[in-house]
């Protein structure tokens, strides 16, 4: 290493020892090239910026944040990155900005040299072939990371409300691994934009004093529909622009001077909700889309009696065009909708212009969503224009989805939009429940990369890992490399089951096709089944998943399942590492046939409040539940803490919080 370690370094330092332990019984000796004593060995490795690396004539220091080299020069190994001096408490760090340069040389080298995969958390997922020595001929990579952005929206919940996990230790841990696992698969950030739903405090601020911000309603009024967080704006107002150029003029003062500043770029995104604004000038900027004329809300026809049952959720469902994200008790509807998408665009490039006076390198971000996700018909995006693309789809993905999918953002970019965030929200399906719908979305998230996508966030992680353990691997893994699929995440994850693969090859399959017989409708029909919680939510929304278990798997899809790990046990003929992996698959769908039973007996003693014995089996059944997740909850199977805090908040399973923060209820984070 050199004489002075920085951060990075010794990040990758720390696993380049784990993982040859881990290979060869023995951890290697690690010591400064200043006190390197060239006669004792003939070959060594050289990690980060060493004198000796520029010696040998490698680019030392002048790497791109997070590109990497890996290479060979006379008896050296050489690996090197660009690491723009970040600190070690900043590799950690998933989630923030950080250039891991050397850190990605060193597990490029573990992966293409040394055989290691990472399948999930903990020290099952680790796949280190074990040896006693290795050799390598002439290496010469130098790669870097497709996407600037990549990561997942995370639950860490067990902060604000302690539940689900029996010890603040044992949720630390699962947090922690699941981190790891994170940054082994080049999670992460080098250089950040401000977005979100930014428009949210808005009406509290300037609601009196400047009506005209706002979104004009049929009633004649400027005023929110639901409530003020999701008051829309009156995006045609010129002045609505230079308020919110004045605002991200502030915000910049301090953000450029931040250590690693993000891009100059001025939040646009509007608040979580559908586009409402009826003002002539809105209008006039939208573009022919025929159904204008036919939606009673925007052809006039409401004026008069547009009352409370406008004001309410009918509105916001009826006008959001298709969008999946939500499972609503009427029947998916567009007789409302019509495309804003002309007048957000419009909107985004006014705002980009109106930044441009004051800084040549701003830009405008703003989402294509709800009412404004289909392509613009006449007003095209701006090069100072960025697209944070939030798809429709939900649960299941199937081919469908994909052909919406694709007409959409490929219309996008065909009207201008060259550099897209994708923003998807399908990863909150499936609760903690086996599921794999990453075939479909990986052809498309390939699409998507080859039409723009230089970014990726991802609402959210839930951490099912056991039991979504093939989906979960194809999408975490594709986020470094966008073009690579599905198939191959597959022989990946099989590479860690030897003889046990071709067994676990069929549960996986049984997996994925259990989840391919799902269409939108049948989801929705166990939903309507399986309304729960406060906010009364259809089954199987994103808060309430385990609401539809009884009806989603069958008591079959259990029993063969577990025959083919069985199988794969067999198979793996007492090799400890293969049965442990096996019995890691294992415990996620033990865990929701437990949870299957513990929602059936729950509905049976709901239908029959007065009855004992069945309030009895309730009780029993989630005792049983809760029992095993304390058996396996130091095996990095799941995030317990956000499962439990849904399922006691949506689905009302009575886990007991062992202390609750301020706010237990919301634990959406990201934004
Ligand atoms: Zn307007």
């Amino acid at each position: 290493m050199p004489e002075k370690v920085g951060g990075v370094e010794k990040f990758a330092s720390e696993e380049l020892t784990y993982h040859f332990g881990k290979a060869f019984g023995k951890k290697p000796d690690i010591v400064g090239e200043d006190k390197l004593n060239t006669s004792r060995h003939p070959f060594h490795i050289y990690l980060g910026a060493t004198k000796a690396a520029a010696a040998a004539g490698l680019p030392v220091g002048k790497l791109a944040d997070e590109e990497h080299i890996v290479k060979t020069v006379g008896n050296g190994l050489y690996l090197i990155g660009g690491d723009a001096d970040t600190t070690y408490d900043e590799v950690k760090n998933v989630w923030g900005v950080a250039m891991r340069g050397t850190l990605y040389a060193a597990y490029d080298f573990l992966e293409n040299e040394m055989g290691v995969k990472w399948l999930w958390p903990g020290p099952t997922g680790e796949v280190v072939p074990k040896r006693k020595s290795f050799s390598i001929g002439e290496i010469s990579r130098r790669g870097g990371e497709p996407m600037e952005l990549r990561y997942y929206f995370n639950f860490l919940c067990n902060d604000k409300v302690k539940v689900g996990f029996t010890s603040d230790e044992t949720a630390k841990a699962f947090f922690d691994e699941q981190q790891k696992l994170l940054l082994r698969q080049r999670h992460g950030l080098r250089r950040d934009f401000k977005s979100g739903h930014s428009f949210s405090h808005w009406w509290k601020k300037y609601g009196k004093s400047h009506p005209e911000y706002f979104n004009l309603l049929p009633n004649g009024k400027r005023m929110p529909h639901r409530s003020p967080e999701i008051c829309t704006i009156c995006v045609s107002e010129p002045s609505v622009w230079k308020q919110r150029v004045e605002e991200w003029r502030a915000w910049w003062r301090e953000a450029s001077s931040t250590r690693h500043p993000p891009h100059p770029w001025v939040n646009c995104c509007e608040s979580d909700a559908a586009g409402l604004c009826t003002c002539e000038r809105c209008r006039s900027w939208d573009g022919p889309d025929p159904r204008f004329e036919k939606s009673k809300y925007w052809n006039g026809s409401l004026a008069k009696d547009f009352d409370e049952k406008w004001l309410g959720k009918k509105l916001a469902v009826g006008l959001s065009a298709g969008g999946r994200w939500t499972i609503t008790k009427e029947p998916p509807s567009d007789e409302f909708a019509a495309s804003l998408s002309d007048r957000y665009v419009h909107f985004y490039n006014n705002v980009a212009a109106e930044a441009k006076r004051y800084n040549p390198e701003a830009k405008a971000i703003g989402y294509a969503y709800v009412n404004y996700i289909e392509p613009p018909l006449k007003t095209r995006v701006g090069p100072d224009t960025v697209i944070i693309f939030v798809p429709r789809s939900y649960f299941p993905y199937d081919g469908e989805e994909s052909a919406t999918f694709r007409k959409q953002w490929g219309g996008w970019a065909k009207m201008g939009a060259t550099r897209m965030v994708y923003r998807p929200n399908y990863m909150l399906a499936g609760g903690n429940h086996p599921i794999d719908m990453a075939r479909l979305i990986l052809d498309d998230f390939a699409f998507a990369y080859t039409n723009g996508m230089f970014a990726c966030q991802q609402d959210s992680l839930t951490g099912a890992w056991s039991a979504q353990a093939m989906h979960l691997y194809a999408m975490t893994r594709a986020m470094r490399d966008p073009l690579r699929g599905y198939e191959k995440a597959r022989t990946d994850v099989l590479s860690g089951f030897g003889k046990a693969a071709d067994a676990v090859n069929r549960y996986f399959n049984m997996v994925e096709s259990h989840t391919a017989k799902w269409t939108f409708e049948s989801y929705r029909a166990i939903g309507l089944k399986n309304i729960t919680g406060c906010m009364n939510d259809v089954g199987g929304s994103f808060r309430n998943p385990n609401a539809v278990l009884g009806d989603f798997f069958d008591e079959r899809f259990f029993t063969n399942c577990y025959a083919l790990l069985d199988e794969a046990v067999r198979a793996a003929a007492n090799d400890a590492e293969i049965v442990a992996r096996v019995e890691y698959l294992r415990k996620g769908l033990r865990d929701t046939e437990l949870g299957r039973n513990c929602r059936i007996a729950q509905k049976a003693s709901d239908a029959a409040p007065d009855d004992k014995a069945k309030k009895a089996t309730y009780d029993v059944a989630f005792k049983a539940l809760v029992d095993y997740r304390a058996s396996v909850e130091g095996d990095f199977v799941c995030n317990y803490a956000h499962h439990a805090n849904w399922e006691r908040s949506f689905v009302g399973w009575p886990h007991k919080v062992r202390s609750a923060g301020k706010k237990p209820e919301t634990q959406m984070l990201g934004e």
